[in-house]
C-alpha cells in the first residue's frame, strides 16, 4: 500500500516535469498567449476568479479581480 502510494507520487511528479518541460518549448521563459476563457463570482464581494489558458501550449492560469 505503502509502496504503490509512493510509486503514484513519483509516477505525479515525473508527469508534472514533463508538463511544465513541454509547455518551456512551447512558450519559452513563460511567454504564455493567454486568453479569458471562464470567469466565476466567488464571493458577496464581487470577487471575479477570471480563468485563462494559453493559445500554444494550454496552460490554465487563473487570476482574481
Ligand atoms: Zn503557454
Amino acid at each position: 500500500m505503502w509502496i504503490n502510494r509512493t510509486k503514484y507520487e513519483v509516477e505525479k511528479l515525473k508527469y508534472r516535469q514533463r508538463i511544465s518541460y513541454l509547455e518551456n518549448l512551447i512558450c519559452p521563459c513563460e511567454s504564455h498567449d493567454y486568453v479569458e476563457i471562464d470567469y466565476e463570482i466567488i464571493d458577496e464581494h464581487s470577487t471575479v476568479k477570471h480563468i485563462f489558458r494559453c493559445k500554444k501550449c494550454g496552460k490554465l492560469h487563473d487570476e482574481l479581480s
